[in-house]
């Protein structure tokens, strides 16, 4: 049975699984100040019920078909958005069943509540995995699409499923390819926080505020100065994209795949140094070997969605990002 902090009532709204996560609180903020109700579901795995204001937040599993059905049968969702998956390369490596699990089946199990309630507008996040190893740089949508590990099969297994979908029973979709989601709504709760923390930027950031380590993954790269390059964009931009994205779909337009980016590239070397100047304090730098699966270069060629949605990125500084993110880290907690 689920359980929810609210009583559940018939609303116009917008259902956002994972919304107690990093994008998704992000982007229930986000719905909320633009005048839509958002309606959280979550499992809390890896979520944050802190990162919840006073949205209604719906406790539970996308893979459980009944307690999804429970959902939609007691609200009238506009638009579905989701940000629930697991997202760890490594471990879906390891543990592919978990990815499949999770990522796979709960998506088809909420695909298949829309269906039967007849939601059919749909927001996915997807992530630039998808592509696997850059066969070309920056990265547009026509690249090929060759994931290498569980993690980006999963995701892409999701995209064949929305078109799929959109083609049999007129699903509108939008899937959204991430590029690296960095930063932080300054006026929010909720940093970025993984448990446990994988991402590069809240590890330098940690490291600055703890006085520890960042391990660096190999040097030897064909880069600037032989780190990975990364494109980083700002939550609140890609927050924006998704808003664009569910105001063309409300709207009667065709959505699509599109990549999320700002077709600006850093180093790893580099977010240290502007984290460093950020902080004002020294990060501590070890060095270590290449983590496996790790592509020299990831840079999107954004251009799609800003045609599509008339969308820019608008903090496509790195340093604002580091900023951002560090002014809620140094945050004091409020209840
Ligand atoms: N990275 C690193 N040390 C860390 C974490 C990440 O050198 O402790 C590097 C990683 O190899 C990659 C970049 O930072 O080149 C961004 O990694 P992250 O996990 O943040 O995002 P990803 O690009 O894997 O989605």
């Amino acid at each position: 049975m689920p359980t929810e902090s609210k009583s559940l009532t018939k609303l116009p709204s917008i259902l956002v699984v994972g919304g107690a996560g990093y994008i998704g609180s992000h982007m229930v903020a986000y719905l909320r100040r633009a005048g839509f109700i958002p309606v959280i579901l979550d499992n809390l795995s890896t979520g944050h019920q802190d990162a919840i204001l006073d949205e209604k937040l719906v406790i539970g599993d996308i893979t459980d078909a009944a307690f999804l059905d429970q959902i939609f049968a007691s609200h009238h969702f506009a638009a579905v958005m989701h940000f629930a998956s697991v997202i760890q390369v490594e471990e879906s490596v390891k543990a592919p069943q978990k990815y499949y699990h999770n990522n796979v089946m709960g998506t088809l199990h909420l695909l298949n509540a829309m269906l039967k309630w007849k939601v059919n507008r749909f927001i996915f996040s997807s992530s630039a995995a998808v592509y696997g190893e850059p066969l070309y740089t920056p990265i547009d949508e026509n690249h090929p699409v060759l994931p290498l590990n569980p993690y980006g099969h999963s995701k892409r297994m999701i995209e064949q499923m929305l078109e799929d979908y959109a083609h049999a029973y007129g699903l509108q979709f939008f899937s959204l390819r991430y590029f690296n989601a960095a930063g932080a709504d300054p006026a929010g709760k909720l940093a970025e926080r993984h448990e446990p923390e994988t991402h590069l930027i809240p590890l330098v950031l940690r490291a600055a505020q703890d006085k520890t380590s960042i391990t660096v993954f190999g040097r030897d790269y064909p880069t600037v100065d032989g780190t990975c390059v990364r494109d980083y964009i700002h939550v609140l931009d890609l927050c924006e994209a998704h808003l664009l994205a569910l105001k063309t779909l409300i709207g009667g337009k065709q959505g699509g795949i599109y990549n999320l980016g700002t077709g600006q590239g850093y180093s790893v070397q580099q977010v240290i140094e502007i984290a460093s100047c950020v902080t004002q304090r020294s990060i501590s730098v070890l060095e270590g070997a290449r983590r496996l699966g790790d592509p020299a270069i990831l840079i999107a060629d954004p251009k799609r969605a800003m045609r599509k949605l008339n969308w820019k990125p608008h903090y496509t500084e790195l340093k604002k990002m580091i900023e951002d993110a560090w002014a809620m880290i140094r945050k004091p907690i409020s209840p």
